[in-house]
Parts: structure tokens; C-alpha cells; sequence
């Protein structure tokens, strides 16, 4: 039986429709939470992502402020423009879009944002009260991904889920998600003797190392979950042959555009998998929707409201 597949957008729908009910909430005690999206230099990948972002804040009627500083800006014009955000009352979540020019020192920018305005989660104050369960802010897309495996009913508490991936903005904060939720969880790498050998015993893979069809059939134990983060925009025809040759509208499409966006599963693992989630269409827009909750979280807390009872902003 081919697997279930685990749409995100209608579950950012859903966490739209409960944080849209906070907002009113907020909007009739005068707060209107507001996001700041710094974007340095014309990158067009993440020109596309920062759009997409701002174009969230508008849907859900958050406030929105969008820099675009020049792609030669230095350290210390970056660190001067978050230290004005991390000043201002009408901006209550600071995001840095990475990857910055070569010449910032990402760690001191990343550093200098408001803990308490770090909607990214990627503060180390925010990490440190992560890896201690306290309170704090999260990474976005490993929340997300938490969304998608909670109202799926995905069960997660005893489960042997495996993290493909290490970095400290997706691989690490999803492993200490899925271990606070009772999961017992192995994290692979790109020095992983055997992926195949851990994946293969997992009930839970989430793939988040960046490579196309990295994850095969074969490494997948049939009925698991496949969480595919990795996003990778391919233009090798090869490739694309390979990926889609069961699927051919897919293929046509690549043809036709030239490239494709991808993850780091191969389409065929939906013949094993019991659940597995698409890209695009999966992970991505659990991803702004955990951005949004962060915002209307960070909003609240700045000033001591408590969230209501059933809102993903509570996580
Ligand atoms: P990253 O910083 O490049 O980290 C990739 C991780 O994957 C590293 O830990 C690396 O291991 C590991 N890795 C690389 N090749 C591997 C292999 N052959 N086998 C096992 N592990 C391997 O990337 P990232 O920022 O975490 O992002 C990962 C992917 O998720 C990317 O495709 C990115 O575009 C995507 N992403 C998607 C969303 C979304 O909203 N859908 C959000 C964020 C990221 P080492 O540590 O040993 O180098």
C-alpha cells in the first residue's frame, strides 16, 4: 500500500486559523505582534524565502518590517541594525536570513539578536534552555516538523526515530524535540559508517542533510514515517530522470522549467513508507507557520500573556 502523505499545508492552515484567533485576541488588547526580516545582499534563493515570509505576516495581519541592506554591509553596519530592532516596541521576532555574506561573522550577528525576539530559535541562550526543556525559543523547522508528526497522530513517545543531519538550525534541535517527546534517537552524519543500518531500524527517519535521494527504498523499513526536510533545487537532467521515472508529470514539468526543487528521499520510498511527507508541499510551509507562531509567541511573553490553551504558539 502506497504511503500516506503528509501534506503540510493544510496543517499550516490549521495553525493559521489558531493563531489567527490569538491575533484578534492580541489586536483587542492594542498589541500587533511584528516580525523584522533582514535580508543582506540579493541571494535569489533567499529573496524568494524572505518574500514568503513577509507575504505570511500580511496573510495573518502581523506587522512587517523588511531590510535589505546592501551585499557588502559589514559586521558592524549588521550589528548596528539588530541592536535597532532589538530596540524597537513594534518588532517583537529579529530574523537574520542566512546564509550571510561571507565577510559577516554570522555567530556575533546571531548573537547580538534579543533572546527574546529570536523567532529563528538559533540564539544560544535559546539552544542552551532548549537542551534543559525550558521554555525558549524554537527552531522553526524542527517545530514544524513536530506539527506535522502530532496531528498526523504520528506516535512519537517510544518510537526509534533517526535525524539525517547535524546542523544546529535543523539536525540538533530536531534530535532534542524528538528525545523530550520520549523518542529514542540516533543521529547520522555525513561520517555515518552505516545510514542504511540505523535508518533501516528506525519506526521515524527525518531526512535533513541536503542531498537529492540520499534516502532510497532500501533504507527504509516498511510502515515508517519519512520526514523529508532537504530542499535542493536540481537542473542535471540525469538526476531528474532518475528521481521521476515513475513519475511522469513531475518529469514533464522539469523539462519544461529546467530545474526542479527536491528533498533528500527518493519518490520510490512512498512505496514502502507508511507515511511520508512530499517536497515541495511537506515540511517548508510547516516552517513559515512556525516563524508566524514564534512572532505571536514572542509578542505574548514580551508582555507576560499567557497563550490560550490549544494554539501552536504554546510550543
Ligand atoms: P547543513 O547545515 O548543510 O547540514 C547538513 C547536515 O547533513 C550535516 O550535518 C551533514 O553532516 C549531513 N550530511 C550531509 N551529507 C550527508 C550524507 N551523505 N549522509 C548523512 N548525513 C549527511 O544543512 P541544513 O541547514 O541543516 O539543511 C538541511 C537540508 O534541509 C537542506 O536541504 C536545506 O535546504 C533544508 N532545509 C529545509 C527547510 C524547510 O523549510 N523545508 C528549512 C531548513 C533547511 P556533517 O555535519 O558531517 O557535515
Amino acid at each position: 500500500m502506497p504511503a500516506q502523505i503528509l501534506n503540510g499545508n493544510p496543517i499550516r492552515d490549521q495553525i493559521y486559523a489558531e493563531l489567527g484567533q490569538e491575533i484578534g485576541e492580541l489586536a483587542a488588547m492594542g498589541v500587533r505582534p511584528g516580525l523584522a526580516a533582514v535580508l543582506v545582499g540579493d541571494d535569489p534563493a533567499s529573496k524568494i524565502y524572505v518574500r514568503s515570509k513577509i507575504a505570511a505576516c500580511e496573510q495573518l495581519g502581523l506587522g512587517s518590517v523588511h531590510l535589505t541592506p546592501p551585499a557588502n554591509t559589514s559586521t558592524a553596519e549588521l550589528l548596528a541594525i539588530v541592536r535597532e530592532l532589538n530596540s524597537r516596541d513594534d518588532v517583537d521576532g529579529i530574523l537574520v536570513q542566512l546564509p550571510l555574506p561571507l565577510q559577516i561573522e554570522t555567530k556575533k550577528i546571531l548573537e547580538a539578536v534579543d533572546p527574546a525576539k529570536d523567532v529563528d530559535g538559533f540564539h544560544p541562550m535559546n539552544i542552551g534552555k532548549l537542551i534543559e526543556e525550558r521554555p525558549s525559543m524554537v527552531a522553526c523547522t524542527p517545530l514544524g516538523v513536530m506539527e506535522i508528526l502530532r496531528r498526523n497522530g504520528i506516535r512519537v513517545e517510544g518510537a526509534d526515530a533517526v535525524v539525517v543531519g547535524r546542523s544546529n538550525i535543523v539536525g540538533k534541535p530536531m534530535a532534542l524535540l524528538l528525545m523530550h517527546a520520549d523518542a529514542t534517537v540516533t543521529v547520522c552524519h555525513s561520517k555515518t559508517r552505516s545510514l542504511r543500518q540505523f535508518a533501516r531500524g528506525a519506526d521515524i527517519v527525518i531526512a535533513a542533510a541536503g542531498h537529492p535521494a540520499l534516502i532510497t527504498r532500501d533504507d527504509i523499513r516498511p510502515g515508517a514515517t519519512v520526514i523529508d526536510v532537504g530542499t535542493t533545487r536540481i537542473t542535471d537532467p540525469l538526476l531528474a530522470e532518475k528521481l521521476f521515472a515513475k513519475l511522469p508529470e513531475r518529469l514533464e514539468k522539469f523539462r519544461k522549467n529546467g530545474t526542479a526543487v527536491v528533498g533528500d528521499v527518493h519518490p520510490d520510498v512512498a512505496e514502502v513508507a507508511g507515511a511520508m511527507t512530499p517536497v515541495p508541499g511537506g515540511v517548508g510551509p510547516l516552517t513559515i507557520a512556525m516563524l508566524m507562531s514564534n512572532t505571536v509567541k514572542a509578542a505574548r511573553l514580551r508582555r507576560g500573556l499567557r497563550a490560550p490553551e490549544t494554539t501552536a504558539s504554546r510550543r
